[in-house]
């Protein structure tokens, strides 16, 4: 679609440790590792558990609920197919499971951002292929 074609930002390329999440990210499911032996969650996708060293691995369905740990508006764009949406908030939220996420904080204003504010996620399907998970206020 033309629409689709005119997706200016950058675009994650998933391999084999990220695809399951783009996969449940397109199926609006968040999905996160969990360590098959001592049960940690842990994001970005890798191989080994960072707590116990185990390749086992599960891939678990997550409530999608978080809190914002950092955030900052973004004035000036990075590239031009940013510009659209300034100013915009860029945040680091902690999910419920305890792994922490960089993300946009959507469906508010900017200054309604709180360190702290409960957040619950949102997928935005920008292309056929990708889903970018995003979170806005509760
Ligand atoms: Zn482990």
């Amino acid at each position: 679609m033309a629409e689709q074609s005119e997706y200016t930002k950058p675009l994650p390329t998933p391999d084999a440790e990220t695809a399951p999440f783009w996969r449940g990210t397109k199926e609006h499911q968040l999905l996160i590792q969990k360590c098959g032996d001592c049960g940690a969650y842990r994001f970005y996708p890798r191989l080994y558990c960072p707590k116990c060293a185990s390749e086992a691995v599960q891939w678990s369905r997550v409530s999608g609920r978080a809190t914002v740990y950092s955030y900052t508006v973004i004035h000036r764009a990075p590239s031009p197919g940013f510009k659209p949406d300034l100013p915009y908030v860029l945040a680091i939220v902690d999910l419920d499971e305890g792994v922490r996420m960089m993300t946009n904080i959507v469906g508010c204003k900017p200054e309604e951002v709180r360190i702290g504010l409960n957040v619950s996620v949102v997928f935005n399907d920008v292309t056929s292929e990708i889903t970018l998970p995003k979170f806005q206020p509760c």
